[in-house]
């Protein structure tokens, strides 16, 4: 398909394509918005069937991540890198080192991070050629590293937001939790919720990762392919998008959608679709900001742990405001929170 005829444009700012057949780079970043201040997102490393599906990818996730940003009050537009290749089979440090040229070469519109793929090792060959990549572990004490921890930590905010509204409950205790993809940031929401007391039922396409969260955390396993059918109280995707369609959502026993993963609706109306099945979503780009919330204390003005654990019990306000409005006004949580989002990054 040629490029313009991507039907995921929105207003993007731009479009950048690489590939150096040198070191097996090819990819895109893609800026969304630059209005909130330079672009920052992750970097996806994935085996993607072709370059259109490549490129909507990367369109679909800089916008979240744009609307992410804007709804976490922090001075960042969004973007996204997205390297066509197998993470499992084809990475190399050249190629990061390689992307990190080309990020360096835009002059600090796009700043990158882990994303699914990517890994702290991968973002050190970046950081070789170019000083605008984040997720690294500085000195002790420093705010930065890994981000899945914050991540999750902000995703458990929503959660209980969720479950005070369905359930009328302060805590996770005894809750029931599927979580969908045990990587980064599932592993550590399984920590989280099973240090919160709540019941997992896990599933990865990687069963070694099941495994792990059912030896440590005494989680349910089930097939990867199984976790949108079990019964629990909370899904939590914390794989790739596009998992709530027409098709799934209609089936879905859990009365609250919370969870890591960016572009979880397949489509904008599957917001719709959720609230018209009186399921209680918490937006993907609201309750997974945990992340870019401490990346922005550790670029913007150094706050300590204790300063980013209160930033981060923001998202839980944040998230409970966007349920009061979608229920006063009669509206999808995801309509709720994409119109002020674009309120925020308008307003500049
Ligand atoms: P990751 O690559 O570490 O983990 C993804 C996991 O999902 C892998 O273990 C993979 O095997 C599994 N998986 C893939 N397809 C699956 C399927 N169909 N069923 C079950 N498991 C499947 O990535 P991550 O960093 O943990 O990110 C997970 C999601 O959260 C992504 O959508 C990412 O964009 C989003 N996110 C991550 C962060 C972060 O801090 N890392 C921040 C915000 C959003």
């Amino acid at each position: 398909m040629p490029i313009f005829g991507q039907l995921d444009f929105d207003n993007h700012e731009a479009v950048h394509a690489f590939y150096n057949a040198e070191i097996n780079l090819k990819g895109f970043i893609v800026v969304h918005s630059t209005k909130l201040g330079p672009a920052l997102g992750g970097c996806r490393c994935w085996k993607f069937d072709n370059e259109d599906v490549a490129l909507s990818d990367a369109l679909r996730l800089s916008r979240g991540v744009s609307y992410k940003n804007a709804m976490a009050g922090i001075p960042y537009g969004g973007g996204m890198a997205v390297i066509m290749a197998d993470p499992r089979t084809e990475k190399t440090p050249e190629m990061f080192e390689g992307l990190g040229k080309v990020i360096e070469s835009l002059g600090g519109a796009y700043i990158t991070a882990e994303d699914v793929g990517t890994n702290i090792d991968d973002m050190r060959c970046v950081a070789k050629q170019t000083d605008y990549v984040n997720g690294i572990p500085r000195t002790s004490g420093y705010v930065g590293g890994d981000q899945s921890p914050r991540t999750a930590q902000s995703v458990i905010e929503g959660m209980k937001a969720a479950v005070k509204v369905a359930y009328d409950r302060n805590d996770l205790e005894g809750i029931s939790v599927a979580v969908q993809g045990l990587g980064n940031v599932g592993y550590q929401l399984c920590k989280q919720l099973h240090e919160a007391g709540a019941k997992l039922i896990v599933g990865d396409i990687a069963e070694e990762k099941t495994a792990r969260v059912v030896e440590e955390f005494g989680a349910e396993g089930v097939e990867a392919d199984q976790i949108l059918n079990v019964e629990a109280d909370i899904l939590a995707p914390c794989a790739l998008g596009g998992l709530l369609t027409a098709a799934t959502i209609p089936w879905l026993s859990m009365k609250i959608v919370a969870g890591a993963a960016n572009n979880q609706l397949a489509t904008d109306p599957d917001g719709e679709r959720l609230f018209q099945n009186g399921i209680l979503y918490a937006p993907d780009f609201v309750v997974n900001a945990g992340g870019v919330i401490s990346v922005s204390a550790e670029r913007e003005d150094g706050a300590d742990s204790a300063e980013v654990d209160a930033r981060i019990k923001m998202v839980g306000e944040r998230t409970a405001e966007i349920f009061a409005k979608s229920a006063a006004e009669g509206r999808s949580t995801h309509a709720v929170a994409s119109d002020m989002a674009r309120a925020i990054i308008q307003s500049h």
